[in-house]
């Protein structure tokens, strides 16, 4: 979800707001709705590591990280 940093016209209140499809969003501090939006991240980036594999998890013998069975190898 995008959050959206507004500089409010009216009274010229900073603020950030996460911003939902189809409602608009207005000023926290004098409930303007003329805004002049200044820029946007994202509130979540994606991680990639997060397309790493780790469903293998530890060997459930002795904890390895390696895996199952890699306490075999010692
Ligand atoms: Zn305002």
């Amino acid at each position: 979800m995008p959050i959206f940093e507004y500089a409010c016209k009216s009274c010229g209140n900073e603020f950030e707001t996460l911003v939902r499809s189809g409602s608009a969003p207005d000023c926290p501090s004098c409930s303007s709705t003329d805004l002049e939006k200044k820029l946007s991240v994202f509130a979540t980036a994606a991680p990639a590591a997060e397309s790493a594999p780790s469903a293998a998890g530890a060997c459930g013998t002795c904890g390895h990280p390696g895996g199952p069975g890699a306490c075999a190898f010692n």
